[in-house]
């Protein structure tokens, strides 16, 4: 199951974006869309979000179930002309 959350910072109420992927999926597996340009999803030493202006813990919230995920191959190349701010991880 593809699951979509929204990550926000517990800390400082800082909104990273949107994430996507299979629920319980590794970091790299799973598809960032950042609302800042230039933001990375980092994890701390024991893999929780972590926030890039505080860093302090992001949570997921939100989570729902997706009907249509995301193509990663599409959402990559729209990261790759720079048209939008969206990609994936590095
Ligand atoms: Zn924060």
């Amino acid at each position: 199951m593809i699951v979509h959350a929204e990550l926000s910072c517990l800390n400082c109420g800082y909104d990273m974006g949107d994430v996507e992927g299979p629920r319980g999926a590794s970091l790299n597996d799973l598809i960032f869309l950042p609302i800042h340009q230039g933001d990375r999803l980092t994890t701390d030493r024991r893999g929780r979000f972590q926030c890039p202006r505080c860093g302090g813990r992001i949570l997921p919230q939100g989570v729902v179930p997706v009907n249509r995920p995301l193509d990663p191959k599409s959402v990559y190349e729209a990261d790759m002309t720079n048209e939008l701010t969206r990609g994936l991880l590095p």
